[in-house]
């Protein structure tokens, strides 16, 4: 077991102010450079061996979104803090906390924070999963046919 996993087996780890959370380090939200994404951090709060999935907190800023993707694996989202909208597949709603929003499989998925507040969610995930598809030009017009989804998308455009 390495230091990492060995910190995240501590029973309790204490909440910290501004949602945080002891021994939990703050990442960028991804790698991939050509992600289509703005303002978003995450932290991993369970990952572990003995676990088939792993909880994560994102925090989009104000004005900030997830990247619009979709993958196999699906999500389980649980709105902790903030406003924002989502996209689900061709859904989209506004969300605050306490919202719960399910993420299937190959479903197009996007996150976005309103202008003047963050937006903070719990997702869980399966551990092992492919990784996640960002949409060609031709999906991107796709959805776009869609009046809702296009001022969805353009929201962000506006506040950024
Ligand atoms: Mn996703």
């Amino acid at each position: 077991m390495d230091e990492r996993t060995a910190g995240r087996r501590k029973a309790i780890r204490k909440a910290q102010r501004e949602y945080r959370w002891e021994g939990v380090e703050c990442l960028p939200y991804k790698e991939d450079e050509r992600a289509l994404f703005k303002a978003v951090t995450r932290q991993i709060l369970f990952s572990d061996p003995d676990l088939a999935g792993e909880l994560r907190y994102f925090e989009v800023a104000p004005g900030g979104f997830t990247s619009l993707e979709r993958h196999e694996h699906m999500h389980g989202v649980l709105i902790l803090r903030g406003r924002g909208k989502c996209l689900v597949g061709t859904e989209v709603r506004a969300i605050e906390p306490h919202d719960l929003v399910t993420v299937p499989a190959w479903t197009w998925h996007q996150f976005r924070a309103a202008s003047d507040e963050p937006l903070g969610f719990l997702c869980m995930v399966d551990a092992t999963r492919d990784r996640p598809q960002l949409p060609t030009e031709a999906e991107l017009a796709e959805l776009k046919a869609d009046a809702k989804i296009a001022a969805f998308l353009e929201d962000g455009a506006k506040s950024g």
